[in-house]
């Protein structure tokens, strides 16, 4: 039987992104996943309750989500990783391909905080929880070579 993975919806085609904006993985790339696993597409910026388009947002060094103007999202985004969370253990999911450099979703490298297009290392605000919580994140860009890593 299929195991099945979370993916961010917005690498599935869904146009979730801050700007109403799709990032869609390459057809290859979705058709080879599709054959080993059932996805389960999240967007957890949505989950969380935030509105589509909205303001792009970073974490600061004190680990808050603000938008460039100053507003303090980090409530929404912790819904949206609680419920992302809760999906993975109702479904028994183990693995999630996540969206890169995100507030939510990003995998190794985020968004510094300042708006200047930065990257520090890290991880977004539902990758953490779902690591803390023994769920293995990648990235998209890890994408191929897991797939070769994955057993019949
Ligand atoms: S929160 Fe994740 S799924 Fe939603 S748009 Fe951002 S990167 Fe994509």
């Amino acid at each position: 039987m299929k195991k099945t993975i979370l993916v961010s919806s917005c690498l599935l085609g869904c146009k979730v992104r801050y700007d109403k904006t799709s990032k869609p993985l390459p057809k290859e790339q979705l058709i080879a996943l599709e054959e080993k696993f059932n996805l389960v597409g999240v967007c957890p910026e949505v989950l969380g309750g935030l509105p589509c388009p909205r303001q792009p947002a970073e974490i600061s060094r004190d680990r808050e989500v603000l938008t460039q103007s100053g507003q303090v999202l980090s409530t929404f985004f912790l819904k949206g990783a609680h419920e992302a969370l809760n999906i993975c253990k109702n479904y028994g999911i183990q693995l999630a391909v996540l969206k890169s450099k995100s507030p939510s979703c990003g995998f190794g490298k985020i968004y510094d905080g300042t708006f200047s297009g930065c990257l520090i290392n890290g991880n977004g605000i539902t990758s953490d929880l779902l690591l803390k919580n023994g769920v293995k994140v990648i990235n998209e860009s890890e994408l191929d070579a897991w797939l070769k890593t994955v057993k019949e």
